[in-house]
């Protein structure tokens, strides 16, 4: 029997991990600065959470969600995006309560059953920020902001803010009405879904990607002319704010997002390298959601960003050298080879390439625990020396400590310097000393081109 991860999913080994270690480092920092804090969420949530946040005609409630019983029988789903249930948790703690706005961020697996391709998994990593309590067009920008600078930390270039309004439970059933008298003539050149779309949610239409849908949908009326004054205000403050903070931005009236619970600001990052699934992250203001909820009526804007596909336009090496910033970096090609690497030989140097390993990793006598601490390999498969050397060498240790029984008995060790090739013998009670400091210095070095861990 020959098991594979489940359709749609994938493992993410060690030898990727750099790239989405440095994508969490960045957002963590990025959205800490901002006051921000990390908030985690279940991954599943009872289903009525999705079908009353997201909405009942959304292709995600339709067609996408993974839904179960559980062996009480209530009806589970998967997360399959993750503002529903911040928000839920927002409520649940009563976090209106405090003084506002509330500001979260997340970093987690999200799960939506759809066909698989490339960059496109069923079970899908996103960053997102979430700000409740706050009208402002200022919270919008400053949400709309973090994306960016998140994106330029990482050295994305080649992207594209696409800014739209939707309105609000005011003036978007004018808008509505509109479509469908546009619409309603030509329902015979429109996709199955749309002519269903027509009846109960018309805006969809202005995003689905069919040729016959797209023609039709050329000869309506952007929603601008439709808007409220709130709303038309709203929109004119987030464009001015967005320009006086530097974002370039370019105005997508075909914007609405999949989702039911926005209003006002909808937008859309997008990269070209992508195709078709050009949208690296997207969001909009949701005033309506705490509500719908079942809490106090609680504005709120936010973003989800996919993590997959900004690794997979990372590794492209897309845009790289545009942001001032974005130099390679210690660390960037791979992790690090280890500091030290304990070459035993002999069962009583076994032991003891073991003991030197924890000390080393612990470091000497530092106050933070971990801090000067060295990473420290050893043999775990019974290799000659010889083979240990070479098997050091390619693991790009930077000293090794030879432990033989000989020298073991004497109280001493050979220490080689792999770049130089020098090698002197030490007292085994100087090592941990020796080595730390050495590790100390090399740590500074590296959390100081990294900026952060
Ligand atoms: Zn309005
Ligand atoms: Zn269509």
């Amino acid at each position: 029997m020959e098991y594979k991860a489940p359709r749609g999913t994938r493992d993410i080994l060690p030898d990727e991990m750099h790239l989405w270690h440095k994508v969490e480092d960045i957002v963590r920092l990025v959205c800490e600065r901002a006051g921000y804090g990390e908030i985690r969420t279940p991954i599943f949530e009872y289903t009525e959470l999705f079908e009353r946040g997201i909405g009942q005609v959304t292709d995600i409630v339709e067609k996408e969600m993974y839904t179960f019983l559980d062996k009480a029988k209530r009806s589970i789903t998967l997360r399959p995006e993750g503002t529903a249930s911040v928000v839920r948790a927002f409520l649940e703690h009563k976090l209106y309560a405090r003084p506002q706005p509330t500001k979260f961020y997340y970093i987690g697996p999200m799960f939506r059953y759809e066909r698989p391709q490339s960059g496109r998994y069923r079970q899908f990593w996103q960053f997102g920020v979430e700000a409740l309590g706050s009208q402002d067009p200022a919270m919008d920008v400053e949400v709309i902001g973090i994306l960016i600078e998140i994106y330029r930390q990482l050295g994305l270039g080649g992207f594209e803010v696409q800014l739209n309004t939707i309105g609000c439970p005011e003036c978007r059933p004018r808008y509505r009405d509109e479509l469908r008298s546009y619409l309603g003539g030509r329902a015979g050149e429109l996709c199955e879904d749309c002519r269903r779309r027509l009846v109960r949610n018309p805006l969809r239409l202005l995003d689905c990607k069919e040729p016959g849908c797209q023609r039709a949908i050329d000869e309506v009326p952007p929603i601008f002319e439709y808007l409220c004054d709130e709303c038309r205000e709203h929109f004119e403050g987030v464009k001015a704010l967005l320009s006086a903070l530097g974002v370039s931005f370019v105005i997508n009236p075909r914007i609405v997002r999949g989702l039911d619970y926005y209003t006002k600001t909808v937008f859309e990052v997008v990269h070209s390298e992508l195709g078709a699934q050009d949208v690296l992250g997207a969001g909009g203001r949701y005033d309506g959601l705490a509500g719908e909820c079942g809490g106090p009526p609680t504005p709120g804007v936010g973003f989800a960003a996919g993590i997959d596909r900004a690794i997979q336009v990372l590794s492209a090496g897309a845009g790289a050298g545009e942001a001032g910033d974005a130099e390679s970096r210690p660390g960037d090609a791979g992790a690090p080879g280890p500091d030290v690497y304990i070459a035993p030989i002999g069962r009583e140097a076994k032991a003891e390439a073991l003991k030197l390993a924890f000390a080393l990793r612990q470091g000497a006598g530092e106050e933070t625990p971990g801090a000067g601490g060295l990473k420290v390999e050893t043999d775990f498969m019974g290799r000659s020396l010889k083979a240990q050397m070479k098997y050091a060498n390619k693991l790009g240790a930077r000293q090794v400590v030879i432990l033989g029984d000989e020298e073991l008995h004497r109280g001493v060790a050979l220490l080689r310097d792999m770049s130089t090739g020098d090698q002197e013998e030490v007292p085994i009670t100087d090592i941990v000393k020796r080595l730390s400091t050495f590790g100390r210095a090399e740590a500074a070095t590296v959390q100081e081109a990294t900026g952060c861990r």
